[in-house]
């Protein structure tokens, strides 16, 4: 045994109905074994991973799945921390994952750092699980949505999707989740926060954390302004006005508020059944998107297109070819693999 694998801890690897039955009666151990299993890119644990979501999947569903999104710095840890402990301590267990694909490139997992979140890192009734600490934003979401499945059939309550507020992955989330927060700080323009105007729209609340100390005022200004601002988007399909709430997650002030505008969106969801309705477009949604990955997979995967592509490069440079004939051209190639 060399240095570098003698921490590997050999286990024994699991059938897929033993992570289910181990998932099912509550063991962490097993729900973050079976996560790894469905983060893993090896084929046969794939295989495995899809056997154990649909074995989950009539046990899954139960949740509010929440995404919470925000710049950097604005909170994010801290809400789900103070947030998170609120609903445990109504008995209800939590569950707080992440997407990040950005993290391999930057300062490592978003969640990776427990410590961001003292209370639920401890707390029994809550499970935190670090984004995947690398892979595309394709694959992570996917991992995510399998992921919320699995945790749904181990019997949690709320599950949390925690993204940066800066990229594509918002929408990943937004096509996940049941309700979408938007945490913000007052003071900072939205230029600033690095907040799209198509991540507000996409918002069913949006908390002005921080609010506490001498930007209190500042906050309450800012939810003024920023409930102005949301009037003026077009209504949302649900028919849901979107709300804004100040609150302090450092202090643990004015989170019950937030709390009462997600269970008010909820009960109005499932009175109006766009609860259902709006997970069974997610569902649709997600089959389209994992049909065009893999096929956009299996096309930049192809040996012969991996090699054609520079020199297909090389003839729309030299202008020998239009982009639109050298797609075509390739789209044949792939199609006439052998
Ligand atoms: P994230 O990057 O969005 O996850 O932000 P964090 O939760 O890590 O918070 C960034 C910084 O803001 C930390 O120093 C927090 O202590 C601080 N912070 C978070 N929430 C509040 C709040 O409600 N009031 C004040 N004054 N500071 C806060």
């Amino acid at each position: 045994m060399n240095a570098s694998n003698k921490n590997v801890i050999n286990v024994t690897p699991l059938k897929a109905s033993e992570y289910f039955n181990g998932i099912i009666s509550g063991n962490r151990v097993s729900l973050s074994r079976a996560i790894t299993l469905i983060e893993s890119s090896l084929e046969k644990h794939q295989a495995m991973a899809r056997e154990l979501v649909e074995l989950c999947l009539p046990y899954s569903g139960n949740s509010i799945r929440i995404g919470i999104t925000g710049a950097p710095g604005a909170g994010k840890s801290t809400f789900i921390d103070s947030f998170g402990s609120y609903l445990t301590s109504h008995n209800k267990k939590v569950a707080v994952l992440a997407i990040d694909p950005s993290s391999s490139k930057a300062k490592g997992s978003i969640l990776g750092d427990k410590t961001r979140m003292d209370r639920l890192a401890i707390d029994p009734s809550a499970f935190i699980r670090p984004s995947p600490s690398s892979g595309s934003l394709g694959g992570v979401a996917k991992t995510t949505r399998e992921t919320i499945i699995l945790c749904e059939a181990a019997g949690f309550d709320f599950i949390i999707v925690e993204t940066v507020g800066v990229g594509q992955s918002e929408i990943a989330v937004h096509s996940m989740v049941d309700f979408f927060l938007l945490i913000m700080i007052a003071g900072a323009g939205d230029e600033l926060q690095g907040i799209k105007r198509g991540i507000m729209e996409m918002a069913d609340a949006i908390a002005i954390n921080k609010a506490d100390g001498d930007n209190l005022t500042k906050a309450k200004a800012a939810r003024a302004e920023f409930s102005h601002a949301l009037h003026l988007f077009p209504p949302s399909e649900s028919g849901w006005v979107p709300r804004v709430e100040t609150c302090s997650a450092l202090s643990d002030m004015g989170i019950d508020n937030i709390w009462k505008i997600i269970e008010e969106h909820h009960l109005a969801a499932v009175t109006k059944g766009y609860f259902d309705f709006n997970r069974e477009q997610q569902s649709i949604f997600w089959m389209y998107d994992t049909i065009t990955e893999n096929l956009k997979s299996s096309f930049f995967n192809q040996q012969k297109i991996k090699d054609a592509l520079p020199l297909f490069e090389r003839k729309i440079k030299d202008k020998t070819i239009s982009s639109y004939a050298a797609a075509v051209e390739l789209l044949e190639l792939f199609k006439n693999r052998k």
